[in-house]
């Protein structure tokens, strides 16, 4: 194999016919303004030809489909291996996938508990065992032995002084049994007991078929006395009458002694108390993918139906059957496991004591238990319970989950291409992560990571810097080599910033003067301890803490869900919290998140601004389009009319792809420019409505310099470093910080300004340093105008910047939920003693 992976004239998407050498088999970071092109060489050449390489490997039937499957615009490259990519997408939307299966620690469970789980009687909970039948005698003998030394007497007058040992035929159900019973008078039995009585099979038993039975075969009858000294006579007797009650009483033996007390032998699972027969407890038992094991009655989902989140009434959300929840190691059963959070069940697991036989059982099992829970804690998702679907996991947890299982995978010689593993990570547990894809790397695999995060660039073995700038001026790799040595090439800006030449700057002043407040009462959601919270309003707050101290929950459950429900209208699932006062301060409440502006490829920066309806009116109002009786519409990829009905305005047509994403290809009626030829014969200032969608918006904000109304939204996304982008540019295309961005020129493009509660979460994902720069002065902004920002971040630069700092803690999970810090970022810095507390003591340093 050889050392290195050359890559040679790579040009997807911005990529400037890019060349370059990584070595193999190390920790590779790429870096550079967010739309640089990191993604695009990282994700969409690399890792995309990795995996078309590896389709080509396969089947014949698999690459059939292989002539569809877009090659990468890069001329060759060489060295590579299979790739893995682990980015933050949701991949399995799965509603039965937990942090439990995805990680396969589930999986490893079953086999655990099928091997040394205990059963215990769902009815009586007492401990339930398999006995032999020489086991039946001992217990019997030993019984009987000490009913003689007590001097037991018959129960009832006139009986005899003796042990009855029978064989259950029947319990509690209908019927006659009238040619049942008589077969066994043929075979030579004299007696069965009927709902407890005792009677001769010689008289012909007339049952009652519409009343419930329970019926034994009275197998033998043995003289108490019998079993005193020596007993060897009465050993033999009794073995043979418990062979033949095992044989008629399929496999259980009732033992009744004479003051009438009752002993239930099973040589099966079943409870020695109520007989309750146990199923076969092997892994499919504790698998809700499975009939054997999963709750009859909503088949292991847990909730009503598909679109429920009611939970099941049957298993009460647990989703397996009834049975499976008696089956214990430790203590818990299988879904008592799942319920703590990782960082429980791993201290769970170290305290387990096992007897000699169970240990040497379960060792192999335990290992992969005990590896997997470790790889877990390594990512810093302590916090996180095993049972947690997949749905609910942020994109980080996700994609922290992924890499962990891959590192329980152990599988050599890969590359692996990561997006921004930190997201959602405080700085305490950024070197955890990192030791782990050390760790990955050490086994013999290559890393490529896309990061921001300066923790991961100094750990980096080599740096890969993109820019100079972003779309059209970027897509050039401006410095690169091993780390530090490449920290010399000084034309570069992330090192500008890693070297301290160039940073974000502490303001001089916090604002501290307005008195207005939002206060949240008694929020005791997830793991909120029922706390009380204030929000200074028409400053830049921001919510700090380790992940899952309760960030989210506090601003996106309880405070975004209950202000939008009350002044936007939405009906939003609220967090449990007594009240929120102070709303009168505010109209609206806007969450300014990274997700796609549009689910359509229609949607575009254009469109989402608002900036190509008056293109279109522009259009319509040229003298061409007046003589043709051209109206705005004409200028409408949206509806019929101009656009290029082959391909309804899309430019592309969609082919699906059965088992591989659907592949777009250009419309060939008209090349991908959208509209018909007549409308695209009419010009505005010499340009068609196509050449205007293909500008980038720096471009048509100068073209447009002098028409306030379009200008206005386009100096919006310039100003937020959005120039880059091409006006049409589809917003699937869009990276979420551009989208985050998109939305943010929109809020600041409106003329009215004040009393809007802005929240955002994480917003620095995605963004490089000056970026980042960027990014908080669109914020300031905001701000300046008399809205209030509230931000849950990380990053450092936004830390410091912020008005007034909300710390949630002191840990993740239940050891979180309280407010440990609050004020200005100087007075936590000064004040309080949490791990916020002592890094930003560095940043304002
Ligand atoms: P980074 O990862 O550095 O943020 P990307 O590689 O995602 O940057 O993007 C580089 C440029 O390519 C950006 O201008 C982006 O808008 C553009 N781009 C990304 N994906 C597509 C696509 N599917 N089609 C067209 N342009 C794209
Ligand atoms: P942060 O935003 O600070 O990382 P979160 O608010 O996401 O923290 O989580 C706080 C606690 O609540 C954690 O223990 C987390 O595992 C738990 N939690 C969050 N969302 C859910 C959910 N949908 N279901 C169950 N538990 C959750
Ligand atoms: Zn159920
Ligand atoms: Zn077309």
């Amino acid at each position: 194999m050889q050392e290195n992976i050359v890559i040679r004239g790579a040009r997807e998407h911005n990529l400037q016919n890019v060349s370059l050498t990584l070595p193999r088999n190390k920790m590779i970071v790429f870096t550079g303004l967010s739309g640089s092109g990191k993604s695009s060489l990282a994700f969409d050449t690399i890792f995309a030809e990795g995996q078309r390489r590896y389709i080509e490997s396969l089947s014949a039937y698999a690459r059939q489909f292989l002539g569809q499957l877009n090659k990468p615009d890069v001329d060759d490259i060489e060295g590579l291996s299979p790739a893995i990519c682990i980015d933050q997408k949701a991949h399995s939307a799965n509603p039965r996938s937990t942090v439990a299966t995805i990680t396969e620690l589930y999986d490893y469970l079953r086999v655990l508990y099928a091997r040394i789980g205990r059963p215990f009687c769902p009815n009586c909970d007492k401990p339930i065992r398999k006995l032999t039948a020489e086991e039946m005698v001992d217990l019997i003998m030993a019984e009987a032995r000490e009913k003689l030394a007590a001097g037991a007497k018959p129960k009832k007058k006139g009986a005899d002084n003796e042990v009855a040992i029978m064989a259950p035929l029947v319990r509690g159900r209908k019927g006659e049994y009238h040619q049942m019973l008589y077969d066994f008078y043929n075979s030579g039995f004299a007696w069965v007991r009927v709902n407890g009585r005792v009677r001769s099979l010689r008289n012909r038993l007339v049952l009652d078929r519409n009343l419930r039975h329970s019926i034994e075969l009275v197998v033998d009858r043995l003289p108490l006395v019998g079993f005193g000294a020596g007993g060897k006579e009465a050993q033999a007797r009794l073995a043979e009458a418990v062979e033949a009650a095992l044989k008629n009483g399929e496999g259980l033996v009732l033992a009744v002694y004479p003051d009438g007390e009752e002993h239930l032998l099973s040589s099966q699972f079943s409870c020695p108390v109520c007989g309750f027969s146990f199923p076969e407890i092997e892994p499919r038992l504790f698998s809700f993918n499975s009939p054997y094991g999963a709750c009859p009655t909503c088949h292991g989902l847990g909730v009503k139906d598909f679109f429920s989140t009611d939970k099941c009434e049957d298993c009460q959300g647990k989703r397996l059957r009834h049975e499976s929840l008696f089956v214990r190691v430790g203590g818990k059963n299988i879904v008592e496991f799942t319920g703590q959070d990782i960082g429980a069940a791993a201290a769970f697991v170290d305290g387990l004591k096992l007897n000699e036989r169970d240990s040497e059982i379960s060792e192999a099992v335990m290992k992969e238990i005990r590896g997997r829970l470790k790889f877990l804690l390594n990512v810093g998702l302590h916090y996180i319970t095993l049972d947690r679907t997949a749905g609910t996991l942020s994109g980080g947890e996700a994609q922290r989950i992924r890499l962990a299982s891959q590192i329980g995978s152990k599988l050599v010689g890969a590359l692996y291409v990561l997006d921004e593993p930190t997201i959602g990570l405080h700085q305490r547990d950024n070197e955890l992560l990192l030791n782990t894809l050390k760790n990955l790397r050490d086994i013999g695999n290559t890393i490529v990571v896309v990061e921001h995060d300066e923790d991961t660039i100094l750990a980096a073995d080599h740096l890969v810097d993109f820019g100079p700038g972003a779309g059209k001026q970027g897509g050039r790799i401006v410095a690169q080599g091993p780390v530090p040595d490449v920290f010399d090439q000084a034309d570069s800006l992330t090192v500008q910033y890693l070297t301290g030449k160039r940073r974000v700057s502490v303001p001089a002043v916090r604002r501290t003067k307005s008195r207005d407040r939002l206060k949240i009462v008694g929020a005791a959601e997830n793991n909120l301890k029922n706390i009380d919270v204030e929000i200074p309003l028409r400053r830049f707050v921001c919510v700090t803490g380790v992940s899952g101290s309760g960030k989210s929950t506090l601003i996106n459950e309880i405070l975004h869900n209950s202000l939008s429900n009350k002044l936007n209208g939405t009906s939003h699932p609220i967090g449990r919290h007594k009240a929120i006062l102070g709303a009168e301060y505010i109209d609206r409440v806007v969450m300014v998140d990274q997700s796609p502006i549009g689910r359509t490829p229609r949607s575009n920066p254009a469109t989402y601004t608002g900036a190509f309806a008056h293109i279109r009116d522009l259009f319509a109002s040229t003298e061409e389009a007046r003589l043709r009786g051209y109206r705005p519409g004409r200028f409408s990829f949206n509806v019929p009319g101009g656009r290029c009905e082959n391909c309804e305005g899309n430019g592309t047509i969609g082919i699906e792809m059965h088992f591989l994403p659907t592949v777009y290809v250009t419309c060939d009626v008209c090349r991908g420019r959208r509209f018909d030829r007549e409308t695209l014969e009419v010009k505005f200032r010499g340009k068609s409505i196509h050449d205007v969608l293909t500008m980038t918006v720096a471009e048509a904000d100068e073209f447009f310099a002098d028409i306030p109304f379009v200008h206005d939204k386009l100096s919006v996304l310039n100003q937020v470093g959005l120039g880059y982008l091409e006006l049409g540019q589809s917003a699937t295309t869009l990276s979420g910080g551009e989208a985050q961005r998109v939305k943010l020129a929109f809020e600041l493009s409106k003329r009215a300004g004040g009393r809007t509660l802005y929240l955002l979460d994480e917003p620095t994902t995605g963004l490089h340093f000056e970026d980042i720069r960027r990014l908080l002065q669109v914020l300031q902004a905001l701000v300046e105008k008399g809205n209030s920002v509230v931000v849950i971040e990380h990053n450092l630069d936004v830390i410091k910047t912020a008005d007034y700092l909300i710390d949630l803690g002191p840990e993740g999970g239940d050891g979180g939920g309280r407010v440990v810090a609050e004020g200005t970022p100087e007075e936590v810095a000064k004040y309080a003693d949490t791990h916020t507390a002592r890094y930003l003591k560095r940043a304002l340093a």
